[in-house]
């Protein structure tokens, strides 16, 4: 069944790349209004962002919104990643700036606060979006597949030239739990020499070793090192749940990143949705409801 939570929770915080303070409050939904994000600073114009793949604006340095009116929200990606990693379908983000706080730079604040609150179960089916017919969209050397597969399973590989990062592959099944276990604490990452270029540049305003891993060379400067030993392709295929969120409703198939980003994930969903020979549309039927919290499509009746 479709979820929401049981009551609004609240973050503050800063961004990581405009370096402004936003307050961002999470509340409850009705069953089939999805996830929205509404601007409370912009009252001018519309201020109602839909938080969907077609919404998406922009994905050099993150994963930026916007409507019709040009309102946007940036840095959506780790929040999207808790709420589908929750469980949650249907969920109103009211922020008062334009980008959601970057907090550790993990999901892991967020599954955090929502976990605390737990989720209401709705009376409506959740949808989910079954992978029917192999997608890869190809840019240089990045590439992403999105293939038919019996639950959510993802693969990613990453390769950087610092050999604090150098070539990580990770491959799981995102049930039960998986995402909240195995890749909500895993943080954002950046390279010092990018992060003063940026600065420079005036981006990355909000970046600190409070939210981000800094690696120079083979060096992590982060006081307590790695949360995960492979914390690096973690955090990207968190980012990928977060961006695959932008679907609207859980995916049932196979996900598979090479050197991808949030630009990449992104195409595969306009790809996806644009051979409707691709996907189908399925009501998620099965007994074992979300009574626990994770993603739960450890079996489908499709
Ligand atoms: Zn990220």
């Amino acid at each position: 069944m479709q979820a929401t939570l049981s009551r609004a929770v609240r973050f503050e915080g800063v961004g990581v790349h405009g370096g402004q303070r936003a307050v961002a409050v999470i509340s409850p939904a009705p069953a089939g209004s999805g996830i929205r994000f509404i601007r409370t600073d912009i009252v001018d114009r519309p201020n109602v962002i839909a938080a969907r793949y077609d919404a998406v604006a922009d994905t050099r340095l993150c994963t930026v919104l916007a409507n019709e009116a040009g309102a946007t929200v940036s840095t959506i990606e780790h929040l999207m990643a808790a709420l589908a990693g929750v469980g949650v379908t249907n969920a109103t983000v009211w922020i008062d700036g334009p980008e959601v706080p970057i907090m550790d730079g993990s999901s892991a604040p967020f599954v955090r606060e929502m976990a605390k609150a737990g989720l209401k179960i709705q009376k409506a089916f959740r949808r989910a979006l079954k992978i029917v017919k192999t997608v890869t969209v190809t840019k240089d050397d990045k590439q992403v597949t999105l293939s038919p597969a019996r639950w959510f399973e993802m693969s990613f590989e990453i390769d950087f030239a610092e050999p604090a990062i150098g070539r990580q592959r990770r491959e799981m099944a995102m049930v039960n739990g998986v995402f909240i276990d195995e890749l909500s604490r895993a943080r954002t990452f950046g390279r010092l020499a990018d992060a003063e270029r940026l600065r420079a540049a005036g981006l990355g305003r909000g970046a600190s070793l409070e939210n981000a891993i800094v690696v120079d060379g083979e060096r992590v400067l982060n006081r307590g090192g790695l949360r995960y030993a492979d914390e690096f392709v973690r955090h990207k295929m968190l980012d990928a749940v977060g961006d695959l969120a932008l679907a609207g409703a859980p995916i049932i198939g196979r996900y598979v990143g090479v050197k991808a980003g949030h630009e990449m994930t992104n195409l595969a969903l306009r790809a996806l949705f644009k051979d409707d020979t691709a996907y189908r549309w399925v009501d998620y039927n099965h007994q074992r409801e979300p009574k626990a919290l994770g993603m739960c499509f450890d079996e489908v009746a499709a």
